[in-house]
């Protein structure tokens, strides 16, 4: 029997080409490998968006537009909405009564984001309670692995803790998960920070391919290079990051860096060439995406069938969860 992946986004917008470099060609690899649930997981969006709710059903659709386009696949994975399975919320309700206040309290990523969130109300029981929903959504499947950055590695352990608990108050019902490390490339945006939709530098899945090159054309290289003739050092160069990610030619990168070196190419032939990669990964997935938007019913039927498949072991674990607690008579 195959070990059991869980994993999630928070419906936010249209996914960019950081999500594509990281999360997703992960999901790709091990939707081959395990049993994998992939979850948009809306009750999650609600905890920051609750002012914004209206927002999220079209976040939803796009998420998963992007999803499909890029691959993922309802025949190897379940690929399910969060709200659409009533176990993550029962689930959640009752590790709450386990979960440690203090403890929520302690988790920096809740303090970091309390004091440097200024434009959302987060004063909210339900925010506080993230990790705990986020803990019930692995526990309901019994996931084993969860693909996680190592910044929500903590979150994981909150989910150990409180498995532990369970198991130790009740009746050992849970595995313990283990966070999945999997490598992920560092993606700049179009001005050298991290790719992000919050930053306003992000190249995205779904985005026109002759807009991107607007931005790509303009987007922040090596300072050093101020003029066509000042040689470059690609590393220290955006643009040679998202060419170490796209390009798959190494003749071709090895030529780049020594034109870039040598002040024997510019960064405009430099970019021309990211941007025919990019083109070649984008293109079919673009197709893709366009089918779906033509097709909403299959879109639909996807959820459907994903929620379907999710709730048939949601059911069970809730069920074995009200039998340890002592509910079933
Ligand atoms: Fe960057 Fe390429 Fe210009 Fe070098 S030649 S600075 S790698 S864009």
């Amino acid at each position: 029997m195959k070990e059991c992946v869980f994993s999630g986004m928070r419906p936010t917008g249209k996914l960019h080409l950081g999500h594509l470099a990281g999360a997703l060609s992960n999901w790709l690899k091990l939707q081959d490998e395990f049993e994998c649930y992939y979850c948009i997981v809306d009750w999650h969006a609600l905890m920051s968006e609750y002012m914004n709710s209206s927002k999220i059903k079209d976040y939803c659709r796009e998420i998963l537009l992007d999803w499909l386009a890029v691959g993922l696949d309802p025949e190897k994975a379940v690929i399910f909405q969060q709200s659409h399975v009533s176990g993550h919320a029962e689930l959640h309700l009752a590790l709450s009564m386990i979960a440690p206040l203090g403890r929520l309290e302690r988790n920096p990523i809740y303090k970091e984001q309390l004091e440097n969130i200024a434009d959302k109300d987060l004063q909210t029981y339900g925010f506080l309670g993230y990790p705990v929903l986020m803990a019930a959504d692995i526990l309901l499947y019994k996931a084993t692995k969860v693909p996680v950055g190592e910044d929500q590695s903590i979150h994981l352990e909150i989910a150990k803790e409180l498995a532990r608990k369970f198991n130790s108050t009740f009746e050992e019902v849970f595995p313990e998960p283990e966070i999945l490390l999997t490598p992920t490339p560092r993606v700049p945006g179009i001005d050298g920070r991290k790719m992000s939709k919050s930053y306003n530098n992000a190249l995205f899945i779904s985005e026109d391919l002759n807009e991107m090159w607007d931005k790509i054309r303009t987007m922040m290289t090596d300072p050093a290079r101020m003029r066509r003739s000042d040689p470059g050092e690609p590393e220290k160069c955006p643009v040679w990051h998202l060419h170490k990610i796209f390009t798959q030619d190494e003749e071709k990168k090895r030529e780049l860096a020594h034109g870039c070196r040598s002040a024997g190419i510019g960064c405009i032939d430099c970019k021309k060439v990211l941007m025919e990669w990019i083109r070649f990964k984008l293109e079919p997935i673009q197709k893709r995406r366009k089918y779906y938007e033509e097709h909403g019913l299959e879109m639909m039927d996807i959820l459907r069938e994903g929620a379907e498949r999710a709730s048939n072991v949601a059911d069970k674990t809730i069920e074995e969860v009200k039998s340890a607690v002592g509910f079933i008579l």
